[in-house]
């Protein structure tokens, strides 16, 4: 099936105002297989008036009529499961097994958006002042601008689609200009189901396209996953046009604690799942491993060993483990974090292997790492993860939280008051205990500190995206 690569807006998929187009490469082997529209100022403006046209209509649908589109487009995207897994395995370099896997969670999602946004409503009425009743109604807010990133593009994509829409909004969403064809995938799926104008896809680049939609003034809300730096971008947009609403799931520096009594093959098993899976390129990569000093050892042999055994064979194999890095330029990137790692003296450098062509970077384990390294305190994106020796004086759960990020975490334990204690004292939106990775749509996804704000999934992205109102009735008037 031919790739989309035109832009879609106002039902309607067109080329770019100024009819340019971008290159896009393939990560597995560096080549340009594709092009797509190169969005500008102009195509967001006329985006948003799509949907700002849209939203009267729209708003006022019912939440079971918005749920039925969704769920057709639920049952669609599994119809056209394996189209959109080649798609993304090509387009992000994932290996085909793990693209399938998320495909498998999109309907899911979906699903879970369609049923959960007709439970919303206001609290209970209320006498609260003689002779005027008050009740709390929910609304959507307007046009929201959302811009999403390049490592689980159609996933991010649907975190914020799904409950934007559902309560009524109408969306103009952006991908990342390295990953544009699973979402363009899905609006020509989403095609019929939605009137013109509730969603359109603008492509382009993050300082033209997305800055346009993050200073629209008809945009009443902006919601990133991205980097914290574009989450700032965001903020000042917003600061400087209209105040809008901001929902940002921005960048992790995922700690794992692996305490003494713990299951340690379980805990490399985890890891190597955490730290590895979509080459690390996960604002919840297991990144930073704490070991207490009685498993430190056996844990890192275990480590070192599933690294070197990790298969990096052709994306379309399914036994493949993992594939490249995005572009050349965030590979050289994640090198230069490993070259500065290994130049320590107290650190000891693991790597496994490199196909040597493409976007690849081996998956790369730094045993001795200390808590004041580069490598322990910024997030990598990529195959690396860092082992950091305590012992029992250590407050192992303060250096956990010595860090400006906030996303996720995870504790090795086999004490449940243990487990307990350090699952409250860890400032992260999310603990797993004994695990690592797993998300599930009932359950929210968001961070603490510099990892953003809102949550993604669950009820609580349904809140996000809609206001609360109080209407007063005085019940005395004739
Ligand atoms: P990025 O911030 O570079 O890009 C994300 C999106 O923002 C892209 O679509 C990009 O075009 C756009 N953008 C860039 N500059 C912009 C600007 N000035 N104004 C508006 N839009 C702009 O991030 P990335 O490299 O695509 O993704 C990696 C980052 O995303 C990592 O930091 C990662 O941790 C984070 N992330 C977070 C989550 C989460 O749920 N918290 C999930 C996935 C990724």
């Amino acid at each position: 099936m031919p790739l989309q690569s035109d832009m879609y807006v106002n039902g309607a998929f067109v080329p770019a105002t100024g009819g340019e187009r971008d290159a896009v490469h393939a990560p597995a082997t560096g080549e340009q297989y594709a092009e797509v529209a190169r969005g500008s100022a102009a195509d967001v403006d006329k985006a948003v008036e799509a949907a700002h046209a849209a939203f009267p209509g729209w708003s006022r649908t019912t939440p079971a009529d918005r749920a039925r589109a969704l769920l057709s487009l639920a049952d669609r995207v599994e119809e056209d499961a394996e189209n959109l897994a080649q798609i993304e395995s090509q387009n992000v370099g994932k290996p085909i097994g793990l693209a399938r896997e998320e495909l498998e969670m999109i309907p899911d999602h979906l699903r879970f958006f369609a049923g959960a946004a007709r439970t919303l409503e206001g609290r209970a009425a209320g006498e609260f002042v003689a002779g005027k009743t008050s009740i709390i109604r929910r609304g959507p807010l307007g046009v929201v601008g959302s811009v999403a990133p390049w490592n689980y593009p159609i996933l991010m994509a649907t975190w914020k689609l799904a409950p934007s829409i559902l309560t009524g909004n109408t969306l103009v969403l952006k991908p990342s200009e390295h990953t544009p064809f699973s979402l363009l995938r899905l609006a020509e799926l989403a095609s019929d189901l939605l009137p013109p104008g509730v969603f359109n896809v603008v492509t382009g680049d993050g300082p033209e396209v997305g800055a346009r939609l993050a200073q629209h003034p008809l945009v009443r809300m902006s919601s990133l996953t991205g980097s914290v730096e574009t989450g700032r971008a965001l903020m000042r947009a917003s600061a400087e046009t209209n105040l809008k609403r901001l929902h940002l799931e921005l960048g992790g520096k995922a700690p794992v604690l692996v305490f003494d009594d713990a299951n340690v093959d379980l805990a490399v098993e985890k890891i190597m799942e955490g730290a590895f899976c979509n080459s690390g390129q996960d604002c919840m990569a297991a990144s930073r491993v704490y070991a207490h000093a009685r498993v430190h050892d056996e844990l890192v042999a275990g480590l070192e060993k599933a690294v070197k055994a990790l298969d990096l064979g052709d994306l379309q194999d399914d036994g493949t483990d993992m594939g490249p890095v995005i572009t050349a330029r965030h590979r050289d990137r994640v090198e230069g974090y490993v070259e500065r790692a290994a130049a320590q003296d107290h650190v000891e450098v693991f790597r496994g292997s490199d196909p040597g062509r493409g976007f690849y970077s081996a998956p790369t384990l730094v045993a001795g790492a200390r808590q004041g390294d580069e490598i322990v305190r910024e997030e990598v994106f990529g195959p690396v993860t860092s082992v950091t020796r305590f012992d029992d004086g250590d407050d192992v759960v303060a250096w956990a939280n010595d860090t400006e990020y906030g996303l996720a975490s995870s504790v090795f334990t086999r004490d449940v008051a243990r487990a307990m204690t350090v699952s409250a004292d860890l400032q992260f939106g999310t603990v797993w205990v004994n695990d690592h990775l797993p998300v599930t749509p009932e359950m929210p996804h968001g961070g603490y500190k510099q990892s953003g704000n809102g949550k993604d999934m669950s009820t609580y992205a349904l809140e996000e995206y809609t206001e609360v109102k109080h209407v007063m009735i005085n019940t005395e008037a004739s």
